[in-house]
């Protein structure tokens, strides 16, 4: 209704000095009995910490009114048994009267005399000595009933007596005036309770409640832990069966990388940036925040408040907007909760299954979670089980994809990627096994029959007569360490009698990057006369980095990561510069996933000549492929070659632009133009 409590609980323009809710306090509950001038009576009030849908943090202000089978301390003021001692005091005639007292438990002054004389012997031998100046200072007599009437009609303190056993016990003295007819005298009672009891009860509970904070929440991040986000989280969506939720699961890329190069105060920094974050939107919105651990994060949303607007927008505050965090921004996988027979924890491993699929993706930070995703990894175990079998009835084949000259559109080389014919399932994409082999550490297995496979087919070409393209295959990070992959493939070129340069290996960067073994054995392989690329070159977060110490023949630039659209000024920029560096340094590049005319052309201006992709050909199977070769003019025997001087174009020179202005900087002597009509 708007109205403040104690305006429509006690009629007072101003909060009430003994409002039962102590905000400093770590009890997340309180009980306590004030008296409203309003209505004229006691109430017995409830105060509860409590997170309200969509209001986050609140108190919960309850009251009743004390009636008689209530059993507070002030159940009824009239019977002896809710306090131990009654005192009358005459502020006017400076006198008291004890009208009762438990016998035989307090010390007790005299029953009746004056007030000044009592008060002193009570403070200073009835009152435990730490609290003595509370009590000196709560019966300050000269302000004593003002201070009565701002608290609402009654005064509370807690003070340590002296019992007769000769230990303390803590009591409550609640002080009330009385009116008596129209003398104006001003007179108080005071009741005295017991309330050792309840004391412990609440350092007790007070105690409690901080274990439980410490067990409930993360000390790092301050978020509720994995069992108390799922508990909570379950609750929350069980009591609310009107509202839909949304569970989200997120981690940071490269995290374990993140906490090496910025050391662990700033790995620490960023995951309590997240938390504080999700933490604060979860207030905001009737949510729940947790943290697993390492850099994993869960929370729970009302459906639809998470999309890619709101992520994106989350993602270009700080920390993720410095530099320091490129390569490591946070993965977001969604699940709906759309059943009741979906629980919070099969939504968030749901959540992490569509989070795992934005991993590695540039472009995308956010996936919703679909069935088929479970249905992927459910078979993981039938594939592992189903792959020696393939392996044996050959169902896995080789289509090939076409590297071409972006200028003349002719084919320089091919990419070897695996298909498997399924018997029953018809032709599975790499995708859906090979991430399962390698994890799984089956990769090389089928990596080595692949090798074989494009050896074989290469000797065959040879053998009927064909000049032979080179062709390159995959090699997967576990191979490495699965088999000598040296061996195993200068076995193959010596068995199928092929030129070292007819075989050429593609190694992702990021494989490089994190490999030393990786390293190592490309050195080896390079002094073996083998071909290598760079796979992926660009989707990494260390691309540019590596260039300078780079070995590699070839770089196979991702054009995925120039579809970030917000930023694809700058990545065509990158692009460009990392095309005229390589040209610099005698690397050559293939653009890979260049699937429009634009692109296309947009290679050629940067002066990036050759490329892979769907605007030229999709993968195709062996026959489809021989059928192409055999057209006339169709092929560039001469590969992909080094980007260097004669084959720059001259377009390139006369364009203001970053290639031109290096390749005019860097040439020497003269220059000679001349053209080439039909190749
Ligand atoms: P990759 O090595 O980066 O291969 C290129 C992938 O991009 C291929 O997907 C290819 O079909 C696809 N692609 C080519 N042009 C375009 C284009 O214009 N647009 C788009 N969007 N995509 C294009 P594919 O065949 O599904 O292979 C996926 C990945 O599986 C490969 O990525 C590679 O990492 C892995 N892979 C494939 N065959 C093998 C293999 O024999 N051994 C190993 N270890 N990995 C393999
Ligand atoms: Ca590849
Ligand atoms: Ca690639």
């Amino acid at each position: 209704m708007g109205e403040l409590c104690y305006e429509c609980f006690r009629g007072q323009s101003e909060p009430c000095k003994d409002c039962p809710w102590n905000a400093e306090s770590n009890e997340h509950a309180t009980q306590s009995v004030i008296y409203s001038a309003r209505t004229g009576s006691w109430y017995e009030i409830t105060c509860l910490e409590l997170d309200w849908f969509n209001e986050g943090p609140c108190v919960l202000f309850s009251g009743h009114p004390v009636d008689e089978h209530s059993r507070s301390l002030f159940t009824s003021l009239s019977e002896p048994s809710s306090y131990d001692e009654l005192f009358e005091l005459n502020l006017t005639d400076d006198a008291y009267k004890i009208l009762y007292h438990e016998p035989g438990k307090f010390t007790t002054p005299p029953l009746e005399g004056r007030i000044s004389d009592m008060f002193p012997d009570v403070r200073d031998r009835m009152i435990h000595p730490e609290d003595r100046d509370r009590f000196h200072a709560f019966w300050d007599f000269d302000t004593l009933l003002d201070r009565i009437e701002q608290a609402g009609g009654a005064l509370r303190g807690e003070f340590r007596k002296h019992l007769e056993s000769g230990a303390w016990s803590w009591t409550s003295l609640t002080v009330a005036p009385v009116k008596r007819g129209g003398s104006g005298e001003r007179v108080v009672m005071c009741f005295i309770a017991d309330i050792e009891e309840e004391m412990q009860r609440r350092t007790d509970q007070a105690e409690r409640s901080q274990i439980q904070l410490l067990r409930e929440r993360d000390q790092l991040t301050g978020l509720y832990n994995a069992a108390t986000f799922y508990d909570k989280a379950e609750r929350l969506v069980a009591d609310m069966p009107d509202i839909a939720y949304d569970a989200a699961y997120i981690d940071i890329e490269h995290f374990k990388i993140y906490n090496e190069w910025h050391g662990r105060e700033a790995g620490d920094a960023i995951l309590r940036a997240i938390a504080s974050r999700i933490g604060e939107i979860a207030r905001k919105h009737g949510g729940i925040a947790g943290y697993l651990g390492g850099d994993d994060f869960t929370l729970l949303l009302p459906h639809g408040l998470i999309d890619e607007k709101r992520v994106e927008s989350e993602l270009k505050k700080e920390p993720f907007d410095s530099e320091d965090t490129i390569g490591f921004q946070p993965a977001f996988g969604v699940c709906a909760i759309d059943s009741p027979d979906v629980s919070v924890v099969t939504a968030c491993d749901h959540a992490m299954i569509a989070m795992n699929s934005v991993k590695g993706a540039y472009t995308k930070r956010i996936a919703w979670y679909e069935a088929e995703m479970t249905e992927e990894m459910e078979t993981e175990a039938k594939i592992l089980l189903e792959v020696k079998r393939a392996l044996t009835n050959h169902e896995f084949v080789l289509h090939w994809q076409p590297q071409c000259n972006t200028r003349t559109e002719r084919i320089v080389g091919l990419e070897a990627l695996v298909r498997w014919q399924h018997p029953s399932r018809g032709i599975v994409m790499p995708g859906a096994f090979i991430p399962v082999l390698e994890r799984n550490n089956f990769i090389a297995s089928l990596d080595l029959y692949v090798w074989e496979e494009a050896c074989r087919h290469i000797r065959s070409w040879i053998d009927r007569g064909g000049v032979p393209i080179p062709v390159s295959v995959n090699i997967s990070r576990a191979d490495l360490y699965a088999i000598d992959v040296v061996e195993a493939l200068e076995g193959l070129v010596s068995r199928y009698d092929l030129d070292h340069r007819l075989l050429e290996l593609e190694i992702t960067e990021s494989a490089y990057a994190e490999d030393e073994k990786m390293a190592d054995a490309v050195a080896r392989l390079k002094g073996l006369g083998f071909t290598i690329l760079m796979d992926d070159f660009g989707s990494g977060y260390s691309s540019l980095n590596m260039l300078k110490d780079i070995t590699v023949d070839i770089l196979k630039i991702d054009m995925g990561f120039l579809a970030r659209q917000d930023q694809s000024q700058r990545s065509e920029s990158i692009l460009e510069a990392i095309v005229s560096m390589a040209r610099f340094m005698d690397l050559r590049i293939i653009a890979e996933g260049a699937e429009t005319k634009e692109q296309v052309d947009f290679l050629q201006g940067i002066g990036c000549d050759y490329a892979q992709g769907y605007y030229f050909y999709r993968p195709m199977s062996t026959e489809a492929l021989e059928q192409l070769l055999s057209q006339d003019g169709i092929v560039d025997y001469r590969g992909v070659l080094n980007p260097s001087m004669e084959l720059i174009d001259v377009n390139a020179l006369l364009h203001d632009d970053m290639v031109s202005r290096a390749a005019v900087n860097n040439l020497i002597g003269g220059l000679a133009v001349y053209a080439v009509y039909a190749d």
